[in-house]
């Protein structure tokens, strides 16, 4: 029976890609289920971020199934992602898809394996964005050898048990070594699925062809805003060649998303139903990312840029509407805390952790700060696993826990201020960081010296404490309220 079933599923999804018809009945059933099991999933307590979850996956499914009807998507490419996102590594229940690498991996550690990594293998980038997080360098840069790219990514897929990484830079497809480019990666792991952030500016049609063959890689390309505010930050020109990008992924069926940093300068143009509108409807994307200028890399020396706790209290409520009410699927990287159970970094399961061009192994893109190079580790006999068992990461996870990740004890302190740098850095300080973690680059050393920087970190979370408590009150505590009363 069960293997009937088996057999039957990708028979209805071939079927739903198709064909309209059956695909509009697919996507409503899929929509009923996807509602069912956020809603009955006794992990997590508050109602609303039941709500907030299922919003996000349903518009995802609605906007792949549009894109789809529009051309934009091929079926093959589609075919293609659907069954490597069918794998067990996209499952979110814990002991329902657990598999044997997962098993010997919890054996060992005594937790489960993060879910993925973001790789940054090359620093150079064509670009020179203004407060760049990576501080990215024109032309040649620091990247790691093909074979230690390689070795990274068939651990992460044999040790972790992780079909999904995510590549960040520099910009990735500047990436060449030893004959090869990130493309090859992406052959060579071709049960795996990748998520490519690009500034769009190198996306030719060639490319567009070669990503379409491979089907297992969804670019995000960065924008600002519109054209005046990408080119203002980016450079001349590049909104152009990003919307070329665009139309050559449209014209081969490869799905994108769109990466979006808020600034204090574009952040009017992102509490607009039209940015949405212009992006999802017009563009065509498929999703999007939102982030907020972190004060790190480059953006130490901007960091007027950064939104204030007021304007991210805003950014807070058009996430709310723009899922709920206009249905795109959109997230943002600290907003959405309610979709991954607070802070995702340090490796911790279902999390991540990040390895930069240099090799330096890092909580996250935006704790740049490192006790071990992946290359030492080798070195010495190691493998990937072990690059995520320092004391720093480990201080990072006991953090997690305490907060109310891993249902323990589910006090829900993750979903207003959930950063664990810069919502709460006096015990990012006190706490997690450990006296041989060192700064990634310069600014991440300077940063530690600076008292104030240190006093603007610190005013900054204990501003969006209070002004968040009033959210966390009566949108999730209420929720938790009617929960328990049922
Ligand atoms: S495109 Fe990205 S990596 Fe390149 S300079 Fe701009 S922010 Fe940095
Ligand atoms: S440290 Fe901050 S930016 Fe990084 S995953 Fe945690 S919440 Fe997100």
């Amino acid at each position: 029976m069960k293997s009937l079933v088996q057999n039957l599923i990708p028979e209805v999804i071939n079927q739903a890609i198709s064909n309209k018809t059956v695909r509009k009945l697919a996507v409503r059933q899929l929509d009923k289920k996807i509602h069912d099991s956020i809603l009955e999933d006794n992990s997590l307590l508050f109602e609303e971020e039941k709500l907030d979850r299922y919003y996000f996956v349903s518009n995802v499914v609605k906007q792949v199934s549009n894109c789809i009807d529009k051309g934009y998507i091929s079926k093959n490419v589609a075919r293609r992602m659907l069954k490597v996102f069918m794998s067990d590594s996209f499952k979110v229940n814990r002991e329902a898809h657990l598999t044997d690498v997962k098993c010997e991996y919890k054996e060992k550690y005594n937790e489960y394996p993060p879910k993925f990594l973001v790789l940054s293998p090359e620093k150079a980038c064509n670009l020179e964005c203004v407060g760049c997080y990576a501080s990215c360098t024109p032309g040649k840069g620091t990247h790691l050898d093909f074979t230690l790219t390689q070795r990274i990514v068939r651990e992460a897929h044999d040790i972790l048990g992780s079909r999904f990484i995510t590549i960040s830079g520099g910009e990735p497809l500047m990436y060449s070594s030893q004959g090869k480019t990130i493309l090859d990666i992406f052959e060579e792991f071709s049960d795996m699925f990748f998520l490519m952030y690009t500034n769009g500016t190198l996306i030719n049609k060639q490319i567009a062809s070669r990503l379409a063959e491979l089907g297992n890689v969804v670019p995000l390309i960065s924008v600002e805003g519109y054209e005046k505010e990408t080119d203002e930050r980016r450079g001349k020109g590049v909104h152009k060649k990003i919307r070329e990008a665009m139309s050559n992924l449209r014209e081969v069926g490869v799905p994108f998303g769109i990466s979006v940093t808020a600034t204090t300068k574009n952040y009017e143009i992102l509490l607009t139903d039209d940015f949405y509108k212009y992006y999802f409807d017009e563009m065509g994307a498929t999703h999007m990312w939102q982030f907020q200028l972190m004060p790190i890399g480059k953006g130490k020396d901007v960091m007027e840029l950064m939104i204030t706790p007021q304007q991210r209290v805003e950014f807070y409520k058009k996430g709310e509407y723009v899922t709920r009410e206009l249905r795109y699927p959109m997230a943002d990287f600290w907003n959405s805390s309610s979709l991954c159970t607070g802070c995702i970094a340090y490796g911790r399961w279902n999390g991540y952790f990040y390895i930069d061009f240099d090799g330096k192994v890092a909580p996250c893109v935006f704790v740049p700060y490192y006790v071990d190079k992946i290359q030492d580790i080798y070195d010495n006999g190691g493998n990937l696993a072990d690059a995520i068992q320092s004391q720093f990461f480990k201080n990072g996870r006991n953090w997690q826990r305490e907060r109310g990740f891993d249902q323990k004890e589910h006090k829900g302190d993750y979903l207003m201020i959930p950063c664990s740098i810069r919502d709460n850095y006096a015990n990012f300080r006190k706490n997690i960081l450990t006296p041989e973690a060192k700064g990634i680059d310069r600014e991440a050393k300077e940063s530690l010296h600076d008292k104030e920087y240190k006093k603007i970190m610190i005013d900054y979370g204990q501003e969006l404490d209070e002004l968040t408590k009033k959210i966390y009150d009566r949108k999730y505590r209420k929720s938790l309220a009617m929960h328990t009363t049922k």
